[in-house]
């Protein structure tokens, strides 16, 4: 049996309970594991809003590590007993045990904890994805990266810095863009308090951004566009404000032939073998101490709600982690 959390309608924080589970066994390409931490994304916000419907009851969690208790058949990259991580879908991470596809599991170094295994699949991957799968970004371009002191943001400014590349962040406080700045943000700007798209073009002389990565959606998306250099690249990928109203494409255009994108994280790793090659690029970041996962809330799987609160309110920096 396994504690875990679940809804069984899309609504506010206080939709959570917490039942016992039976767990099984693992059929063909699947594995169980036994979690020791499970990491909270925004996207668990959206599911559990219904902005992003699922099929009700439903458990939530994208991401977890811990270690596998049994593997079916086909399954060679994983045996009873290896340290695991993961993010994947369908949901149902926010539990003690599960069985699930193989396909996303990773094996997790030593030098990686559990939580941090937990913590930084789902926001680590996706920061992969963002500067080395979605559009060229070399050393020297600029990128400008909203909510740069949260779970996705804190990675990305010390991936950039490690690769040479500029990253200008925006956060909600002068303290988060402390934060961002401590971990590697050439700038930050306090978007609550300053005309940050104006702010962005005198830290880039005039000319604007190579690239922004946009997942604050409905408030920032105008702004960003305004933002880019000519020619540059809008990376839309999530909508913590709300999601981005209907635009006009010919808006494009006219700000200067810009590119726009809206990747999800799950396409970049539905193949096993794309997967597990992005984790080891992460895992390398992560144990050569480029990148630093850094928890800031811990809570109680029990206390999911609270943790959810706690997101959503703007008031958690880093990475928040679930243990079971
Ligand atoms: P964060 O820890 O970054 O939390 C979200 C942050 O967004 C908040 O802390 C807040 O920072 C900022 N924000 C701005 N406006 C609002 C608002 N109205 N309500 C709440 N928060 C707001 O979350 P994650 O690291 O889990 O995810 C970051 C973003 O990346 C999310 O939008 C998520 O959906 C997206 N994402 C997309 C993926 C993809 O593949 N498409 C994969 C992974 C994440 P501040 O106070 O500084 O403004």
């Amino acid at each position: 049996m396994a504690k875990t959390a679940i809804i069984e309608e899309p609504g506010g924080p206080e939709n959570f309970r917490i039942v016992d589970r039976e767990v099984g066994e693992p059929g063909p390409g699947e594995i169980r594991i036994r979690h020791e931490a499970c990491g909270l994304n925004f996207i668990d916000v959206y599911q559990r809003t219904g902005l992003y419907p699922l099929q009700m009851p439903q458990a939530l969690g994208m991401e977890a590590a811990g270690v596998v208790e049994a593997v079916g058949e086909g399954v060679t990259h994983l045996k009873a007993g290896d340290r695991a991580a993961y993010a994947s879908a369908p949901p149902g991470a926010y539990t003690q045990a599960r069985v699930m596809k193989a396909a996303q599991v990773c094996p997790l170094p030593d030098g990686i904890s559990f939580e941090e295994g937990a913590a930084m699949m789902l926001k680590g991957l996706t920061v992969q994805y963002l500067f080395r799968r979605t559009t060229p970004i070399a050393r020297g371009d600029t990128v400008l990266f909203h909510a740069a002191a949260g779970g996705v943001g804190l990675i990305a400014c010390q991936w950039a810095k490690s690769e040479g590349i500029r990253l200008i962040g925006t956060a909600g406080t002068d303290e988060k863009c402390r934060l961002a700045l401590d971990h590697g943000a050439e700038a930050c700007i306090n978007y609550r308090t300053e005309d940050w798209a104006a702010k962005v073009k005198e830290l880039t002389g005039g000319k604007g951004v190579d690239v922004v990565m946009d997942a604050v959606g409905a408030d920032t998306f105008e702004g960003s566009l305004n933002s880019l250099k000519p020619l540059g690249m809008m990376i839309s990928f999530g909508n913590a404000s709300g999601p981005v109203p209907p635009f006009n494409i010919g808006v494009l255009g006219q700000k200067g032939s810009l590119k726009i994108t809206r990747p999800t994280l799950f396409t970049h790793i539905a193949d096993h073998a794309t997967c597990q090659q992005m984790a080891k690029d992460l895992f390398d970041k992560v144990t050569s101490g480029a990148v630093r996962i850094r928890i800031d809330q811990r809570f109680a799987l029990e206390d999911v709600a609270e943790a959810h609160r706690a997101l959503e309110a703007r008031k958690t920096t880093g990475q928040t982690v679930l243990l079971p």
